[in-house]
């Protein structure tokens, strides 16, 4: 099996934009499609051509150029069955466990409501790569627009039990400030510490911190940590289900 190619891009400021590509079979995906003249303009210079669509959920900035890029190069557009009715142009509906192909890739669907009610991510085991919407993000995590606290706190704890190494490709560049307000909850952690000087030393370069690993945000990532003794002596909920913890990090977060 060929080994996938992906080409990582900036869309509308802070979003990223994804495309995967399998040499072997010429099938390219769009992970989303925050602006479908720039994915276009990404795959031409690339020299592929888009044959899927993978969304994640229905919010505009990752659905709203689906039925331009659909239009534009007859992709078949995968996404949740949960939201046929809000994500445009869905030509295959999957749902929790259903597994996506590209070219002989496989990519298993895992359902991950709580930043959206309908809200998927996509696993690649072989590759160990993962694009996980707005669910999970460096240092962070999405907004509950749509879901309760133990509704997205049960999503990240299954994104948590990928392989360390999974690389996790989300879809903003929010990772300085999440460091901020993660040091808030977690000012000892050393690793954490390390990890948002790195991340303050990438931004000045004008680097992505995206991919990040799953690893790396069991270490650190505070809304992966609700059970860490330190973040719960910071917040004074010693003896607190790990949800409540979380729904009170999610909590001040909103508010930082
Ligand atoms: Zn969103």
């Amino acid at each position: 099996m060929s080994e996938l190619e992906i080409r990582q891009f900036e869309c509308l400021g802070d979003n990223y934009g994804f495309l995967i590509h399998d040499p072997q079979s010429g099938e390219t995906a769009s992970i989303d499609t925050p602006d479908a003249d720039k994915i276009q303009a990404e795959a031409k210079a690339a020299g592929w051509t888009i044959t899927q669509i993978w969304n994640t959920h229905h919010h505009w900035d990752h659905a709203g150029g689906n039925e331009a890029l659909k239009a534009a190069t007859g992709a078949r557009i995968v996404g949740p069955s949960y939201d046929v009715d809000r994500i445009p142009g869905i030509d295959f509906e999957v749902a929790d466990g259903d597994i996506v192909e590209l070219g002989q890739h496989a990519a298993k669907v895992i359902f991950t409501p709580g930043h959206t009610r309908g809200h998927i991510c996509y696993f690649l085991p072989e590759a160990k790569i993962a694009f996980v919407g707005d669910t999970l993000f460096a240092l962070g995590c999405g907004r509950l627009f749509e879901g309760t606290p133990a509704e997205m706190w049960t999503s990240l704890s299954r994104l948590a039990e990928l392989p360390d190494e999974t690389r996790v490709y989300c879809a903003h560049e929010y990772t300085q400030s999440n460091a901020a307000f993660a040091l808030t909850v977690d000012p000892d952690n050393l690793d954490l510490q390390a990890y948002a000087e790195m991340v303050g030393a990438e931004r000045a370069r004008g680097e992505a911190t995206v991919p990040t690993t799953i690893g790396a945000e069991k270490a650190t990532n505070p809304f992966l940590r609700p059970f860490d003794a330190g973040i719960r002596k910071q917040l004074d909920m010693a003896g607190a289900d790990d949800e409540d913890v979380f729904a009170e990090i999610r909590r001040r977060k909103d508010n930082f």
